[in-house]
């Protein structure tokens, strides 16, 4: 390794970005190293919250972190780029061609060296090949889609006012994604009867389909059952058991046939890669493109490449199932890597990487939560609901913001929202 190995991360989400910030301020500082940070978007966004942008009852600019300057200020480069392709013998990452938002081509294709190279890269939706999804269907996965879905919300809304007639919405895939979007829906109808139509939460109807047998298929029965019964007493009609063969313009085609009118349609189904991954320089993926890591979070076949979050797989030593794509994973990676690698780099061995499951959370926007507690302490695997389970998803959050900016700074953001949410509406209006 040379003296100072330059360490590049592509992918600044939960993993990516909190890996950058921490090796940034120990290795990156000191010229120990040099660490830069490659992704596609100027902002970060926390992603669990994206449906909250997409119902608009959460304003983005507040809660998004720019890299620029936050690399700046914690010893790290920001390199804007969509990452297409490696060339392992060369050990350069190739960066697509920028274009302005007119299409204009901006900088041409370009090459990033590197020494140690980490990939952060995520995951979205797996439409499975379903006909007509791309054409017809919203998806979640990033800021950019999510404000995307919310213009063609407010849209309907509107039209659906002016023409006194339903609004009706099918979510595909009841996973977290989902099940937090269909009730942060509610909420937003709810709060919008007060600016001007006092029906207007009675115009949703909302179907969330899932093609097995309960909803939250990740989450133990009990936090299944609970999400379901809360979503049937909003008034949401939950179908299990049911597939999605295709979607058209104006709603979505079912297994047995028949065909589900709905003016938007959301596709939260499955977990991929991004599918470049799939076809990288002989790095071994599985079927959803997401890199093989072994328990050091290196990829199988070369040490010099780390994989972790939602873009790798690993199958940890007596368990039978992967790590789960979640904030928890990717953030305890992120920490694993911060602390190991510096000694790495200096010749060091790395450890095995161990998961502390610290439970899991479902948030039914203000009308509930519900999840486990994780295999520590007395409660082990408790089940937890309402206040308590709300605040503790919040809290994931909130030390996800602490991990970034610091006690102080994480303080000052969260006043600032909290002030903001008393002089600005509760939800996006224009
Ligand atoms: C609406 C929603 C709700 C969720 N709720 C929960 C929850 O309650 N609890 C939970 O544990 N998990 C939840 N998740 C899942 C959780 O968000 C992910 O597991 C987590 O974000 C994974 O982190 P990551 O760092 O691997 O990837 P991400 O946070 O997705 O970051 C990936 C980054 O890579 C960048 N990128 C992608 N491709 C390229 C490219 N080719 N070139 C350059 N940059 C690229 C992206 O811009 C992004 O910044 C939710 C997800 C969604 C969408």
């Amino acid at each position: 390794m040379p003296k100072a190995p330059r360490i590049v991360i592509v992918g600044g989400g939960i993993a990516g970005l909190l890996l950058a910030t921490r090796l940034g301020n120990t290795l990156g500082r000191s010229g120990r190293a040099q660490v830069s940070l490659i992704d596609r978007s100027a902002t970060h966004v926390w992603k669990p919250m994206l449906h909250t942008i997409a119902a608009g009852t959460r304003d983005v600019q507040q809660q998004q972190v720019i890299y620029l300057a936050h690399a700046r200020d914690h010893g790290f480069d920001y390199q804007p780029g969509e990452m297409e392709g490696l060339d392992r013998s060369a050990r350069v990452v190739k960066l697509a061609e920028l274009r302005a938002p007119s299409g204009e081509v901006v900088i041409g294709p370009r090459m990033v060296e590197y020494d140690v190279l980490v990939f952060a890269l995520g995951s979205h939706a797996n439409d499975f090949g379903t006909p007509g999804v791309l054409d017809h269907c919203h998806f979640i996965d990033s800021q950019a889609q999510a404000e995307i879905f919310n213009e063609a919300l407010r849209i309907r809304i509107f039209q659906s006012v002016v023409t006194n007639s339903p609004l009706r919405v099918s979510i595909v895939g009841a996973g977290a994604t989902g099940v937090e979007l269909a009730a942060e829906l509610s909420r937003l109808l709810e709060v919008a009867s007060g600016y001007g139509d006092p029906e207007i939460r009675s115009r949703l109807s909302l179907t969330l389909y899932e093609s097995g047998p309960r909803i939250l298929a990740a989450f133990p029965p009990t936090v299944s059952q609970s999400s379901e019964a809360q979503l049937r007493q909003i008034g949401f009609t939950v179908r299990t058991d049911t597939r999605v063969t295709a979607a058209e313009a104006d709603g979505l085609r079912l297994g047995d046939g028949s065909k589900q009118p709905a003016d938007l349609m959301v596709w939260a189904a499955g977990v991929k890669a991004p599918a470049f991954l799939g076809m990288l320089d002989g790095i071994a993926t599985n079927r959803s493109n997401q890199i093989n890591v072994r328990s050091t979070l290196q990829a199988q076949d070369d040490d010099r490449i780390f994989a972790l979050g939602d873009c790798s797989t690993l199958t940890l030593p007596g368990h039978e199932r992967p790590l789960a794509p979640t904030a928890q994973v990717a953030t305890q990676q992120a920490q694993f890597l911060a602390k190991h690698m510096p000694a790495w780099i200096d010749g060091g061995a790395l450890p095995d990487f161990a998961f502390h499951d610290f439970g899991a959370l479902v948030s039914l926007s203000d009308y509930n939560a519900f999840g486990t507690l994780g295999q520590f302490g007395f409660f082990r695997g408790g089940f937890i609901k309402g206040r308590f389970a709300q605040l503790s998803h919040a809290m994931l959050y909130r030390q996800h913001q602490q991990a970034l900016h610091g006690f102080a700074k994480a303080t000052l953001l969260w006043t600032a929202e909290r002030i903001n949410g008393f002089v600005q509406p509760k939800i996006r209006l224009s």
